[in-house]
């Protein structure tokens, strides 16, 4: 066994160009090839070879189990994976294995690999960097930045720098320093990556037209949470205020998050 794991799903970085557009179809040895990176410590598992955009539940768990039991196997685990969900997956991770004592550094590239003048190289070698660094933890590496994991949102699509920090804090590599974070673990609570994904989790973000048979569609069509993004810091409308709370008298889960 090497000390390093890659798992590969897929993404921009390992596309060619076929007569039907972009498709993942390139290893991550040669991608590591293409960024003049040595793959010869790391043990290569291939997941999947996905646009992100079709990443569903299943891949999701089984990106999550396959993560799960290799933290206590490896010394740092390396993602490569599309960038248009790049932000959910990260996120993700970063509930589960930000309090593991490994480094898990996902990457991806806006241009293929084996494209002129490609982010992938940067992208690899930063990544790699941050493997052994003594870093621990869920981050995203990408345009030359190393982000927390749980703060990392895509901002463009037109450019090479396209994720930016929710927090506006960066990682430096060159003095890494863990940001303030509490795992979710230190909040008392330790979640089972064995246990699966809960889909039926319904994400509301208000609109000022948004009517309430919203809540009657999500209590019909059996969602067992939602997640709302509320307005400013989380901002409820009071036209809301009482189907919430039937609903979660219900049973179902509300969670809020700012609109930020
Ligand atoms: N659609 C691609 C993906 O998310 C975009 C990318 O990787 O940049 O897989």
């Amino acid at each position: 066994m090497k000390n390093y794991l890659i798992i590969s799903t897929g993404g921009t970085i390992s596309c060619t160009n076929s007569v039907k557009g972009l498709l993942p179809t390139i290893s991550a040895e040669q991608i590591l090839r293409l960024c003049n990176t040595d793959s010869s410590e790391y043990d290569i598992t291939v997941l999947s070879q996905t646009d992100s955009t079709d990443i569903d539940t299943d891949l999701l768990n089984k990106l999550v189990q396959l993560t799960g039991s290799s933290v206590d196997k490896y010394k740092g685990i390396l993602i490569l994976h599309g960038t248009d969900t790049l932000e959910a997956t990260a996120s993700l991770l970063s509930a589960y294995f930000d309090h593991c004592d490994i480094p898990v550094a996902i990457t991806g590239s806006m241009l293929p690999a084996e494209s002129q003048n490609s982010d992938a190289p940067i992208n690899v070698r930063t990544a790699v960097s941050l493997l052994k660094s003594g870093l621990n933890g869920v981050y995203v590496v990408i345009g030359g930045k190393v982000i927390k994991g749980s703060k990392a949102v895509k901002v463009f699509t037109d450019r090479v720098c396209a994720f930016y920090s929710a927090d506006e804090t960066y990682i430096s590599l060159a003095s890494p320093q863990k940001c303030e974070h509490t795992p979710l673990t230190q909040q008392g609570f330790v979640p089972d990556f064995k246990k699966g994904l809960e889909p039926r989790i319904f994400l509301l973000r208000f609109s000022p037209v948004m009517g309430l048979d919203i809540f009657d569609y999500i209590e019909q069509m059996d969602y067992r949470g939602c997640i709302i993004s509320g307005y400013g810091a989380g901002g409820v409308p009071i036209r809301f205020y009482d189907k919430i709370k039937t609903l979660s008298e219900k049973g179902i889960i509300f969670a809020m998050t700012s609109q930020c």
